[in-house]
């Protein structure tokens, strides 16, 4: 998720509440004045609007007075996430792995855009600096962003839509050494008419090479966009030509 899907709008913010949406527990705090509880976007309770006032942080909810609700607890992390930072031949990787696998791996060149990226994508999540403990996993990564030796089974514990797991799954069915246009990705999955769909899951990947986002290009050959710079994919694809 980028920042700019965040909802920074009340009425944005009662829509997210209203699907109920886990993904932004912890992206902001919704407080019942009736009740005197903040909640998480994605509890059960379902408050009349003209009863809410929405916080940007937990301690602005509680310092307005509002304790923590019983059923969504929402001043308990949600998860650990353990993090660090590896260079690579691609720059610098960040990546972040919860108890049932990856969760996220970004590129860039500088760790606290990096860091700040990692914290705006897991707002409710406790974010554990851990360069040792996985230190055997996080060298497999960068192995893999390097391109040396065979992809390894790393757990992968990606989330997100049904629709955005199949269009990774896809991407990861892909050989190196060849690309896929979006077309194709949308005719794999099944839904050849979901080519923006298909795009806008590519460019929502969180398992940065992992996940070979890198191999979709135009149709007519043009490399396409990169989340993570055009020239990380054009080295990438020139590596796996060869
Ligand atoms: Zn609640």
């Amino acid at each position: 998720m980028t920042a700019s899907q965040y909802p920074t709008t009340d009425d944005a913010r009662w829509e997210a509440m209203r699907r109920r949406d886990r993904d932004l527990d912890g992206a902001f705090f919704i407080a019942v004045r009736t009740t005197g509880v903040y909640c998480l976007a994605s509890c059960a309770g379902r408050p009349l609007r003209k009863n809410v006032e929405f916080h940007e942080t937990r301690e602005s909810a509680r310092a307005a007075g509002f304790r923590a609700c019983l059923r969504c607890k929402p001043d308990q992390p949600r998860e650990t996430l353990r993090w660090a930072t590896i260079p690579t031949s691609l720059g610098l990787a960040l990546v972040a792995r919860s108890d049932s696998g990856l969760r996220l791996v970004t590129l860039g060149d500088d760790p606290d855009v990096l860091v700040r990226d990692l914290e705006r994508r897991f707002r409710s999540a406790r974010l554990t600096p851990d360069s040792e403990g996985l230190r055997s996993e996080f060298e497999a990564v960068a192995a893999e962003i390097d391109g040396r030796g065979p992809a390894l089974d790393l757990p992968l514990d990606a989330q997100g839509t049904d629709l955005q797991k199949a269009v990774w799954a896809a991407l990861r069915a892909i050989p190196a050494g060849t690309t896929a246009s979006y077309a194709e990705v949308a005719r794999s999955i099944g839904r050849p008419t979901a080519v923006r769909a298909v795009a806008q899951a590519c460019g929502a990947n969180p398992l940065a090479v992992l996940t070979p986002c890198h191999r979709v290009v135009r149709a007519d050959g043009g490399l396409s966009g990169y989340r993570w710079g055009v020239e990380r994919k054009k080295a990438l694809l020139q590596r796996e030509a060869a």
